[in-house]
């Protein structure tokens, strides 16, 4: 694991401040203690339902590297959840700011929403924000210029997939797109 990579066997209690925010705090909030020091990342974003790390992955614009019968290949994280390929690890860019929130669940309950972003510095284009939600067992996600007002950010977001999310979604998407792009730059 370094700042842009973490493998696939890597378990969860070992993600630590080298990775981005989002990552990080996904990692630290998944299960129990116990559970984080016996799930891998790869048990995680392919064998696992909740996928608490896919959310962050997404963000992150992460791609994976898998292994399949022919051999070591790149894919998108699409890919990785459609047709579930041994994972050896992930690799990324980092972001100029990260956030994630994971509201607090039932046991037995539904699924806690998440809710993971990032803001990606464009060299040489646009700032871009990326979002993904967990509702239910559906991640959906978008991303939008992050370089105009938080107003003007939110508009683009609310015509990507994320435009279908409930109320209750948008209130705490909200508040974090607005953190981030106040927190530009200290990631
Ligand atoms: C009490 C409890 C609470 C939990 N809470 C959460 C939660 O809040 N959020 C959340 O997201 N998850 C949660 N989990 C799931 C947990 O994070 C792990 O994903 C899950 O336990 C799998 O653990 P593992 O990595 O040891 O995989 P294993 O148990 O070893 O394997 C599980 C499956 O994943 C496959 N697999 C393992 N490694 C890879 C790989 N590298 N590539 C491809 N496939 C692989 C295996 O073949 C198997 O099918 C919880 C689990 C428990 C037991």
């Amino acid at each position: 694991m370094d700042r842009e990579t973490v493998g696939g066997a890597v378990l969860l209690h070992r993600i630590d401040g080298r990775v981005p925010d989002v990552l990080r705090l996904a990692a630290a909030t998944i299960g129990t203690g116990a559970v984080r020091r016996t799930a891998t990342v790869g048990g995680n974003i392919v064998g696992s339902t909740l996928r608490c790390l896919l959310p962050a992955a997404l963000v992150l614009d992460a791609r994976a590297t898998v292994l399949e019968t022919d051999g070591v290949r790149e894919a998108d994280l699409a890919e990785v959840v459609a047709k579930r390929p041994v994972l050896i690890g992930l690799r990324w860019r980092t972001p100029a700011a990260s956030a994630y929130r994971k509201l607090p669940g039932e046991a037995g309950g539904a699924p806690p929403l998440v809710v993971a972003s990032a803001l990606h510095a464009g060299q040489g284009a646009p700032d871009r924000v990326r979002v993904a939600v967990r509702d239910g067992y559906e991640v959906l996600g978008g991303t939008a210029p992050g370089d105009a007002g938080a107003d003007e950010t939110l508009d683009a977001l609310r015509r990507t997939a994320l435009g279908e999310l409930p109320a209750a979604a948008w209130d705490v998407v909200r508040p974090q797109v607005v953190g981030l792009l106040e927190s530009r730059g200290t990631d």
